[in-house]
């Protein structure tokens, strides 16, 4: 029973290690992640498991090893574990390196240009404005000194321009923002940015430069920077000053 119990806590371990390559390598691809998963678990149950793990639960996760024969097995254990790991990710690099070089250049910057491919390039509707979500499930709320709205949404979830424009920022280390896109805007001769704040680690679609039109797919949800819990911050500003991004959408969005 105890050896059981052993293995099962190494097995967990294992399941909660390999999750973090598997996010950061390139999460949207399940044939490169099983492949991961079946490197670096031997366990054909911690692979259900790792697969089915969100990233939230391995920042909580801790070993259940608990005398000094079980700590270092599971130091072993992971160790291997980075190796593994480490292999992977170079290997994954320079196949998504290869992807991207010949369709889009802008997204190709060191280890940003892996994502997921399966997600819609474009986003649902039309009009001169549109929102960046497909849906969301509530908003945010709001607190003193905050200016942007907050969109409660899954990670992953595709991000669009808000409408045609020119990218002024697009940054993984924003202030308190994260991985973020802040895009400028004509419409109607008034100039408009727009700022979407916490995507998801290398999902960013454009660069500072990039022409991008309205519905364009520019990264995905995430939650870095300061954020708790996945969701999209989005800044909208008129002509410099901030304005209500969601009274401006229900306004302006087709
Ligand atoms: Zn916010």
């Amino acid at each position: 029973m105890r050896s059981f119990l052993t293995v099962a806590a190494v097995a967990g371990m294992v399941a909660t290690v390999a999750i973090p390559a598997f996010a950061a390598a390139d999460r949207g691809d399940a044939a490169q992640a099983r492949t991961l998963q079946q490197v670096s678990a031997d366990d054909a149950q911690s692979l259900v498991v790792a697969s089915e793990g969100s990233p939230a639960t391995l920042e909580r996760g801790g070993y259940s090893a608990t005398t000094p024969e079980e700590i270092e097995k599971a130091k072993a254990k992971e160790a291997a574990e980075k190796a593994a790991k480490a292999a992977l990710a170079a290997r994954l690099a320079a196949s998504s390196k290869a992807r991207t070089s010949s369709s889009d250049s802008s997204s190709s910057s060191g280890s940003s240009s892996s994502f997921s491919s399966d997600v819609p390039l474009v986003s649902p509707g039309s009009g001169t404005v549109r929102r960046p979500l497909a849906h969301f499930d509530n908003f945010g709320r709001p607190y003193a000194g905050h200016k942007g709205t907050d969109y409660m949404v899954g990670r992953g979830e595709p991000i669009y321009a808000v409408a045609d424009g020119t990218v002024v920022a697009s940054s993984e280390s924003g202030p308190g923002w994260g991985v973020y896109v802040k895009i400028a805007h004509n419409i109607g001769g008034v100039r408009v940015t727009s700022l979407y704040a916490h995507m998801n680690w290398g999902t960013r679609r454009v660069s500072v430069g990039d022409t991008v039109s309205v519905g364009q797919l520019i990264g995905q949800v995430g939650d870095t920077g300061r954020a708790n819990g996945t969701h999209l911050h989005l800044e909208i500003r008129i002509n410099n000053g901030y304005t209500n991004a969601e009274s401006w959408l229900q306004a302006n969005a087709g």
